[in-house]
């Protein structure tokens, strides 16, 4: 029996998953293997939201397989020793992925495939996350782009999406190989902060299509108009699933593609283009891999960011800032993994520019609470709203946290979902609860009676800092 090893990584999924199709194509019997690795992660191992979903994405994933008479080894220590380990015990003659393009594991992967080969072991890796890998597109220089729109269009210029692929109902078996007991990891948090997750979220390619199926008769009609306002399910809520590749996003865009007539093109476009924005993420943390940790604008590295604050931080964190809407995210994070695109660039503005904290501090935050922490899409999150980073929205555009909440949560009623101590307030009060002390006293005499930042001092001060930092340039 001719075997291949399939390395699973951050494409957890039997469908379009070409290091499966590769094995299978080639006759031999795909051998699944995980390995749990976070050490090789660097500074950026996984957090335990995406341990808490990575948990289950496996369990999920195992069963599938087994389902169709194959099965998942699971593995933990160093990959290439893993690798090693298993190749031997299987006689495999191939070994196959799809590529991740992190700092810290594209080298180790590129070391891995060189040995193998040198060691007679054939060696693939394919793209299994991207409509366009980082390196794909170029500017006229054939440098990296750092610009969104001149990107996309390049990429709209080159268009060609890669077809869908079903895997089969049926997958050979393949040998007997011992495999770790998942809960043996410790992956599950504990105590169990997570518990009010799982209502909402199913890790897995099941609950992947599941959600996309959803979105497609949902909240795609109209998205380009409501995937701003956080009172709704008005996106996809794909983003956990594409981080750990449950669902490639070519298929997401066959989807579309397939209701020609049946959906706005204007909605349809608007998504893709927020696939888009995935995409340059990936592009600009390959090219750029220093971003993650530092800014991508090197003229930020003068700015004159605040102390360290804890209280302030703590505040922010626990969802006690005072700022309604801003509380609302936090919770909203707090509760599901998930916070809503419009709300993180609130609470991440506040945080970088009232507050002064170096956008690293909310990143990590981030990095640990979200179910859809990823390290392409929070860098260029986090350094769009510092305005450290690539086609970043300029420092000295500071959000007004309560202009936002009137202007994209009219009714007030994301504040009521997430803040219900807020809820008995009149909703015109809801939004800044400071300026009715009496109301606040009487309904929630438990929320902070003022804002932890005075808003419009905080505004001077962050334009004062901006305005230093140009000073000494
Ligand atoms: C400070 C900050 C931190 C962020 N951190 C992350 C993160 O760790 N992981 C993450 O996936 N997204 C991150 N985002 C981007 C965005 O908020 C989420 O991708 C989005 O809210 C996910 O919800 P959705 O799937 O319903 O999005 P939809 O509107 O349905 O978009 C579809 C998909 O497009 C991609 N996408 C959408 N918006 C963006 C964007 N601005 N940048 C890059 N990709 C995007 C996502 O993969 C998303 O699933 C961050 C944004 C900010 C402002």
């Amino acid at each position: 029996m001719k075997t291949a090893v399939v390395w699973l990584r951050r494409d957890l999924r039997l469908d379009d998953q070409p290091a499966l199709r590769a094995a299978l194509e080639a006759g031999q019997v795909p051998v699944p293997l995980y390995i749990h690795a976070p050490h090789e992660e660097g500074a950026w191992a996984p957090g335990a939201a995406s341990d808490a979903w990575l948990q289950r994405s496996l369990q999920a994933l195992g069963e599938d397989l087994r389902a169709r008479g194959s099965g998942l080894v699971l593995r933990r220590g160093d990959s290439a020793q893993v690798l090693a380990e298993v190749i031997a015990e299987c006689g495999a003659e191939a070994v196959y992925w799809t590529r991740k393009y992190e700092p810290a594991t594209q080298p180790r992967d590129a070391r891995i495939k060189r040995t193998l080969r040198e060691q007679g072991i054939a060696c693939e890796s394919f793209n299994g996350a991207l409509l366009f890998e980082p390196w794909e597109l170029a500017t006229q220089q054939g440098g990296p782009y750092k610009v969104f729109t001149p990107y996309w269009r390049s990429a709209l210029a080159q268009w060609r999406v890669a077809a869908p692929w079903q895997a089969p109902a049926q997958l050979p078996a393949p040998p007997k190989l011992g495999s770790d007991a998942l809960a043996s990891w410790g992956l599950q948090p504990s105590p169990r902060w997570d518990s009010g997750f799982w209502s909402h979220w199913q890790p897995g390619e099941v609950g992947a299509h599941e959600m996309l199926a959803a979105f497609v008769e949902g909240a795609l009609q109209g998205y380009r108009e409501q995937r701003d306002l956080p009172d709704r399910i008005g996106t996809s809520q794909l983003s956990p699933h594409l981080h750990f590749g449950e669902i490639a996003p070519w298929r997401i865009v066959h989807a579309l593609q397939s209701l020609e007539g049946a959906a706005p093109a204007t909605d349809r476009d608007a998504y893709v283009r927020q696939l888009g924005w995935r995409d340059f993420a990936y592009h600009l943390l390959h090219h750029f891999p220093r971003t993650a940790d530092h800014n991508l604008d090197a003229r930020f590295d003068r700015f004159p960011w605040a102390a360290s604050d804890e209280e302030a931080v703590r505040a922010w964190q626990q969802g006690r800032t005072g700022i309604p809407i801003v509380d609302a995210g936090m919770r909203e994070l707090w509760a599901t993994g998930y916070m809503h695109n419009r709300v993180r660039m609130i609470v991440a503005s506040l945080l970088c520019k009232h507050l002064r904290q170096h956008w690293r501090v909310g990143a990590r935050w981030f990095w640990d609470t979200l179910v859809d922490a990823d390290l392409a899409n929070n860098t260029l999150g986090w350094q769009w709203v510092a305005g450290t980073g690539a086609d970043a929205a300029p420092y000295f555009r500071v959000f007004n946290s309560v202009a936002q909440a009137r202007r994209f949560d009219v009714q007030g009623r994301y504040i009521a979902r997430w803040v219900p101590e807020l809820a008995r307030l009149p909703v015109a009060q809801r939004f800044a609860p400071w300026e009715h002390p009496e109301a606040l006293k009487t309904h929630a005499p438990d929320y902070p009676p003022q804002p932890i930042v005075d808003l419009v001092q905080g505004r001077v001060d962050a334009l004062a800092a901006y305005a230093r930092m140009r000073a000494t340039a």
